[in-house]
């Protein structure tokens, strides 16, 4: 056979390769295997020199027309492959709209924060602000200006965090009242909620846990005052027919000062392990504030009176939701806190 009928039957051959490659990576290996520097077509016209010129002419002419044709189609299948793999991309990235959805959780208040908004709206409600106060706090603010000397017990190193420096984690939110009256001037009326710290830890004690503080503070505030007050509040957050009374207690910031209790919630006064046998519940502490507290925020007790009270916010959130144990509310577990669900 010449090299004609050669350059001819290669044509035939490349063309149906290239038709039936079905990628780019094939093509690639047929133009270096035939069109290449080292390719079959190359190999070919090395060959011309033994032809006559009319000859070389000819095939010349044949060789560069059948390599411009594969070049051109090797080009368009090209393309052709790069087109069909785009759109298969896109097929699969497509975004099928009658797929059901992913389900996103939503989220929900945790018990101690929607009893700590449901307790500072009642008192907003009342006209009270809201103040608040550093956590890390002076032992100026925390006990000695609320008339808590230096041998009282509860400045013990057993029950409060002391900082290097001296300060110390507030033991109550009690120092806001200070800090308060410090700056201004009566009529005062303010709940101070926060987190609180103590050494403490059981199922009804946590070391971090949260009060929320009243004071009022104007002239002719008595003790009937206090107790319209903190009527109205029990019975806007355990319902209409809550039973309280209030027991003589002793605070070094309050005098005189009370605890007050409430029926019990679990089992209505008949006596439980709630509330040991009693029927009854302690809610919170209260009272007159002392002279000795306005006279170091220099409000003179002749002029003024005021009452204040200080509650445990995990406290009502347990009675409230009937929570047995205070961990629970710190865990972080999500079983736990998706049964609060839609209560707020
Ligand atoms: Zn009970």
């Amino acid at each position: 056979m010449g090299l004609k009928e050669d350059l001819k039957a290669l044509e035939e051959e490349v063309k149906k390769l290239i038709e039936t490659a079905s990628d780019i990576e094939k093509l690639n290996e047929i133009r270096i295997n035939y069109l290449g520097k080292k390719g079959k077509i190359k190999s070919i016209l090395k060959m011309l020199g033994k032809l006559s010129p009319e000859e070389r002419k000819e095939i010349g002419q044949l060789a560069n027309r059948i390599k411009d044709y594969l070049e051109e189609s090797i080009r368009e299948k090209t393309e052709l492959l790069k087109k069909k793999a785009l759109e298969e991309e896109l097929k699969k990235n497509k975004i099928d709209l009658s797929l059901p959805s992913h389900w996103i959780e939503s989220g929900s208040s945790h018990p101690v924060i929607s009893t700590l908004i449901e307790i500072s709206q009642t008192f907003i409600s009342m006209g009270f602000s809201v103040a608040e106060g550093p956590e890390v706090e002076k032992e100026k603010y925390n006990f000695d200006m609320l008339n808590i000397p230096p041998d009282h017990p509860a400045r013990d190193m057993q029950d409060t965090f002391f900082l290097n420096n001296g300060d110390i984690l507030r033991t109550h939110t009690s120092p806001v009242q200070i800090r308060t009256m410090l700056r201004y001037k009566p009529p005062v009326a303010i709940i101070a909620p926060g987190r609180v710290y103590r050494k403490d830890a059981d199922p009804t004690h946590s070391p971090m846990f949260h009060q929320i503080e009243g004071l009022l503070v104007d002239r002719d505030v008595t003790f009937r005052d206090l107790k319209g007050i903190l009527k109205i509040f029990l019975e806007s957050i355990f319902g209409q027919d809550v039973k309280i009374r209030f027991r003589p207690s002793y605070f070094p910031f309050t005098e005189p000062s009370a605890e007050v209790d409430i029926g019990c919630t679990v089992c209505g006064g008949k006596g439980c392990r709630v509330c040991k046998g009693t029927g009854w519940l302690e809610i919170l502490g209260c009272g007159m504030v002392d002279p000795e507290v306005f006279k170091a925020v220099d409000i003179d007790p002749e002029e003024y009176t005021g009452f204040a009270f200080g509650l445990g916010i995990e406290r009502i959130a347990m009675l409230k939701y009937r929570i047995t144990d205070i961990r629970l509310l710190f865990t972080g577990d999500m079983r736990f806190n998706q049964q609060f669900k839609g209560i707020r």
